[in-house]
């Protein structure tokens, strides 16, 4: 399995890794620091760089317990070391909303006792 980096520092945006598996256009990290959707938080996009190549990361998603990269195009890719960096504009964008849908909650929790069971943040252009 992958290590996951955004549970230790959600604040960190790329990380040295190591491409264990290309199948179409899934790839499979030895770690990473996209996040794969979860909490009503979008998956991260941006970018593996490998050697001169830089390939675009559409969506993330976990799938069978493996965080799989759904990138562009995976031709210029092959196994072995390369560079996770994450849209950190848009990741940190998520990362506010999430926290202030957490602020929201409580207080209809403290002020109403309404319960909030789930909420969804996404892309207005979606
Ligand atoms: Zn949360």
């Amino acid at each position: 399995m992958e290590k996951e980096i955004f549970l230790e520092n959600s604040y960190q945006t790329s990380c040295k890794t190591f491409i264990k598996e290309i199948n179409e256009n899934k790839v499979i990290l030895n770690q990473t620091v996209f996040y794969p959707t979860g909490g009503g938080q979008p998956f991260d996009t941006g970018v593996i760089e490998q050697g001169d190549h830089e390939v675009e990361v559409v969506k993330v998603k976990r799938e069978q317990g493996e965080i799989v990269h759904y990138v562009q195009n995976v031709k210029n890719l092959t196994l072995g070391e390369a560079t996770a960096h994450i849209d950190w504009d848009r990741r940190y964008r998520f990362m506010r909303y999430h926290t202030l849908l957490h602020v929201i909650a409580g207080h209809l929790y403290n002020k109403f006792g309404a319960l909030a069971t789930s909420n969804e943040i996404y892309e207005d252009n979606r």
